[in-house]
């Protein structure tokens, strides 16, 4: 790993305009659960999937169980920015990177620092009545019981793309715009499994696109760099000059 890490950092020092594309591997080492990895737990406290109950379709239907799930599995308030998130924000503010594309919702990047974050999936910090507009923080969410209603009755929906539900069009196309213009593309945290993931990847036109992933994934082959690891220890390993 040696040797990559080198590269990575030669790579990182020749580069301008790095982007990083992360997913939940960048979140789960600040210790926020992979909903996506269906534990048995999941089955002993709820009757569906993870991937059922993120629906829009489930969120409409059964909104108490929806707001039990989404409290106590997707509200990891207490989790703190690690060093990937905190590296990112340092490349921004030296000028060397553009931005970064999450498909994580937990707002960690921009409490780490980072100022021009694309998030694919929403954010948990943005909610907002479905019926009249009117913004809330997530501390309501959290603490109403049950629904969250609004002061005018409506239910307060968090601002997060659920299954079913289209990405935000503005987000998509900053996110594809940088891509396009990036002299370096960093991909951590993601199997690159999820949609829109890897059609993201295929806007990328430079000769640096660096994977850093635990395990495989399919787009190994492509990248000009591949690192096995874990990205709080890799990242936070790059020097900033
Ligand atoms: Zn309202």
């Amino acid at each position: 790993m040696e040797q990559e890490q080198r590269t990575l950092q030669k790579w990182v020092d020749e580069s301008r305009r790095i982007v990083f594309f992360g997913g939940a591997g960048v979140s789960t080492e600040s210790g926020i659960p992979d909903f996506r990895s269906v534990d048995g737990l999941y089955h002993q406290k709820y009757d569906y999937p993870p991937e059922e109950i993120l629906s829009r379709s489930f969120f409409d239907a059964r909104p108490e169980e929806f707001n039990r799930f989404y409290r106590e599995k997707m509200l990891c308030l207490d989790a703190q920015p690690n060093p990937a998130h905190r590296k990112l924000a340092e490349l921004e503010a030296a000028g060397k990177l553009t931005s970064v594309v999450t498909q994580n919702i937990d707002g960690l990047h921009q409490r780490a620092g980072s100022r021009r974050v694309w998030e694919l999936h929403g954010s948990v910090h943005r909610n907002h009545c479905m019926r009249c507009g009117r913004a809330y923080p997530v501390e309501f969410v959290r603490d109403s019981g049950g629904v969250p209603r609004c002061a005018c009755g409506g239910i307060v929906k968090p601002d997060v793309v659920l299954y079913e539900e289209q990405l935000d069009g503005h987000t998509l196309q900053g996110a594809l715009s940088d891509i396009q213009g990036a002299d370096m593309l960093i991909i951590g945290g993601t199997s690159l499994a999820v949609y829109p993931a890897a059609s993201l990847v295929n806007y990328y036109r430079g000769h640096r696109l660096v994977l850093i992933n635990k395990s495989p994934t399919p787009y190994d082959a492509h990248a000009d760099l591949v690192i096995a690891g874990p990205i709080g220890e890799i990242l936070g390993g790059v020097a900033v000059v």
